[in-house]
């Protein structure tokens, strides 16, 4: 070992060092000159600092939100947010927070994050969903720093292929319905045919709006759901479970938009067609409405994606308020978070069902999760009508209506910014190729 003596003799030099010896040198007292002797840390993967945050905003049926964690190994994460203004934004805020910072520490990164913009509210809203892209981002970076697929760092696998429920509205455009008739277009018959069609794309599992107009609409405001209207819905969930019934399953989504006696009404008269789960039917700030309606019928009750965070679900699975939580990834606080919840639910024999109309980045990232939690039920796919959803990443990521995870480090999938640049959002630049 040897002093580098330039070093010593330098007055503002705090250590004398020689790169090559195993153990530094350092000033134990300056004005003495008194030296001290430290073990030098291995160099390993410890040794790597964030240094920049950038994003990207994708326009498809949503506006995709992609974030980037650079680092001084080289090494980049990608991870994306669920859409909403003003996330781009805040995750640009966050960069004085992480850059310098380690990011292998996952955890503490996201809780340091809250800290910092809690008086924004990062107990929910967009803050929380920009924190679920960095976090994302960062599962996919440390699973490039030790080789290893994200799943593994949320405690590995219970299955190699994940189940997708593809939503497909209700297999007509909203906006036909604003020029004609909303009666003609919401047909029993329509959704009858998209369920077919759905089948036909490999899916084993689907799931369609059921809060759409059917023409006896009086005032939606009261949340009463008169009896025209329930008949609309009761047609429809048969129609579907008598085209598809037997060979798949099926979800109704109602946008949390009746009454509790409107929402149990429905809830019964569907019963017998054992759907796979009625989604927010009431509105969601209500607890105590959704438990009755929970309790008191065997249609299963579904919510989750207009909430954040565990602690926004944790009073509603303690009190079974549910049958299936339905959180939103990459809006929710991302994928450790995610895992936390589907544990708490699983605590009462819950299963996780997940929302996502993201792109294939955090739709991949919601495999890794669903994969490491013994009680999840079906991932969303969203994008039937954006026919370069997969170009995205340059592959195929569904196949016959189930995702098989990659063994690639990280999520496994990369983006291709020849397409993220060919739709990108107006204004918007792309991020740094590295
Ligand atoms: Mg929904």
């Amino acid at each position: 070992m040897g002093i580098d003596y330039e070093r010593y003799n330098d007055p503002d030099a705090d250590f004398a060092i020689d790169p090559t010896a195993e153990y530094i040198m350092y000033f134990r007292d300056r004005s003495s000159r008194t030296m001290g002797l430290e073990k030098k840390r291995a160099p390993g993967p410890r040794d790597l600092e964030i240094t920049d945050v950038q994003t990207t905003m994708v326009r498809g049926n949503y506006n995709w939100t992609f974030v980037r964690i650079y680092t001084d190994a080289g090494l980049v994460g990608t991870g994306e947010a669920f859409c909403g203004p003003g996330v781009p934004e805040i995750i640009r805020s966050m960069k004085p927070f992480l850059v310098g910072e380690n990011p292998l520490d996952i955890d503490r990164l996201v809780n340091h994050l809250r800290q910092r913009l809690s008086g924004w509210g990062s107990d929910g809203g967009a803050v929380v969903t920009a924190i679920s892209g960095i976090d994302i981002a960062l599962h996919d970076l440390v699973g490039k720093v030790y080789d290893m697929p994200a799943y593994q760092l949320l405690g590995g696998k219970y299955r190699d292929r994940i189940r997708v429920y593809c939503d497909s509205h209700a297999g007509e455009h909203q906006t036909d319905a604003e020029s004609i008739d909303p009666g003609d277009v919401y047909t029993p018959e329509s959704y009858r045919t998209a369920a077919r069609e759905i089948i036909e794309e490999g899916f084993d599992a689907l799931k369609f709006d059921l809060d759409v107009p059917s023409g006896h609409e009086k005032d939606r405001a009261n949340r009463l759901l008169r009896g025209p209207e329930l008949e609309h819905k009761v047609e429809i969930i048969e129609a579907v479970t008598d085209e598809v019934g037997e060979e798949i399953d099926v979800a109704f989504d109602c946008h949390g938009v009746w009454s509790a006696n409107g929402s149990l009404r429905l809830a019964r008269a569907i019963e017998e067609f054992d759907v796979l789960w009625l989604e927010d039917p009431v509105p969601p700030e209500n607890h105590e409405v959704l438990r009755e309606v929970t309790k008191r019928t065997t249609t299963p009750i579904g919510v989750g994606e207009m909430y954040y965070l565990r602690d926004d679900l944790q009073p509603m699975i303690e009190n079974q308020a549910m049958d299936v939580i339905h959180p939103d990834m990459p809006k929710f606080g991302g994928m450790h978070e995610t895992r936390k919840a589907a544990d708490l639910a699983d605590d009462y024999y819950i299963p996780m069902a997940l929302h996502n109309v993201s792109s294939p980045v955090a739709t991949m990232a919601a495999a890794h999760v669903a994969t490491s939690v013994p009680n999840f039920l079906a991932l969303e796919y969203h994008a039937r009508d954006v026919p370069w959803w997969d170009d995205l990443v340059g592959e195929s990521i569904i196949d016959e209506g189930y995702i098989e995870l990659p063994e690639r480090p990280g999520l496994g999938v990369e983006l291709d910014l020849d397409v993220v640049e060919a739709h990108i959002i107006e204004g918007d630049t792309l991020f740094d190729e590295a």
